[in-house]
């Protein structure tokens, strides 16, 4: 039985895989790739004749065959479009399908945007919580960030540009205006980093929409956003959502989250709200 190697490719820079990488991809009986054309660019470049297969989001399950009959004879090297397999890309079930069949998964170290952008965000790098992509439904969205309001390590969300400054609003109106930082084109011609409040760098990015590849990193709460709040600031913040017509519901769940207090309370609260606006 061969060995099922987890090889990360670069995330922009074709300079910035190991050589151990390379050696993999030219030694393995056959590379399970998120798409063969992207893969292949990087085979060219480093002239590895490996044979590829596809191994993506939509053929996880039926490829699980041929990567196995693939096992039996040699070694398999799964790779993703960029960075490391199974970090927001397929890879996960593969590898968790080849730990319960006893097939040896060795790691490669090597890119990543996640950990690339919070080393250079100038935010504390001694804890953090990686989130991946936040849902797309702008409720879905609040509800994410809601969870995490009281989580005093820094965030780290993966983000399309075209969603960005909706993400920086949300941040602001759930979480305050935090330390931020934008990590756009790691490792690409154009890199660029935007650190400041969360209030300063949604105001650069509606002045200049951004576009490429961006990681979103935000500081975590401070003890003092963790204190519970009192029942004035409860009502402000429930008025600005309710005022906004975001439902009771969400409404009181967020606040909630943001202000130490009971959901049920803080529900109970936006019924008297409503009934004395009425
Ligand atoms: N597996 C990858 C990794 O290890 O980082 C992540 C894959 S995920 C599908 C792609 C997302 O990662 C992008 O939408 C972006 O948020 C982030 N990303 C990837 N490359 C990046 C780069 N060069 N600069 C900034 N963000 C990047």
């Amino acid at each position: 039985m061969g060995t099922l190697y987890i090889v990360p490719t670069p995330i922009g820079n074709l300079e910035d895989i190991t050589l151990r990488a390379l050696r993999v991809l030219r030694e393995a009986s056959l590379i399970a790739a998120e798409d063969t054309r992207t893969t292949r660019v990087l085979l060219q470049r480093y002239d590895i004749p490996t044979p590829l297969t596809s191994y993506h989001e939509h053929n996880k399950r039926m490829k699980l065959d041929t990567i196995f009959d693939a096992l039996a004879r040699g070694d398999v090297a799964l790779v993703s479009d960029a960075g490391t397999p199974g970090i927001s890309d397929p890879g996960y079930e593969l590898i968790e399908e080849a730990i319960r069949r006893g097939v040896r998964v060795e790691p490669l170290p090597g890119a990543n945007a996640a950990i690339t952008a919070l080393v250079a965000s100038g935010l504390p790098t001694e804890g953090f919580v990686f989130l991946g992509f936040l849902p797309k439904k702008d409720k879905a969205r609040r509800e994410a960030l809601a969870s995490v309001a009281g989580e005093p390590r820094t965030l780290i969300l993966y983000e399309s540009p075209n969603r960005l400054t909706d993400t920086l609003e949300t941040v602001l109106a759930v979480l305050g205006d935090r330390a931020v930082c934008v990590a756009r084109e790691l490792t690409k011609i154009y890199e660029e980093f935007q650190r400041g409040r969360a209030s300063d760098v949604l105001a650069h990015y509606t002045e200049h929409p951004p576009r490429g590849e961006i990681v979103l990193l935000i500081g975590g709460a401070k003890p003092e956003e963790t204190e519970v709040w009192d029942e004035a600031r409860v009502l402000a913040a429930l008025r600005e959502r309710l005022n906004a017509g975001e439902p009771l519901s969400s409404a009181a769940k967020a606040t909630a989250a943001s202000a130490g207090w009971d959901r049920k309370t803080v529900y109970a609260l936006g019924v008297r709200l409503k009934d004395s606006e009425n």
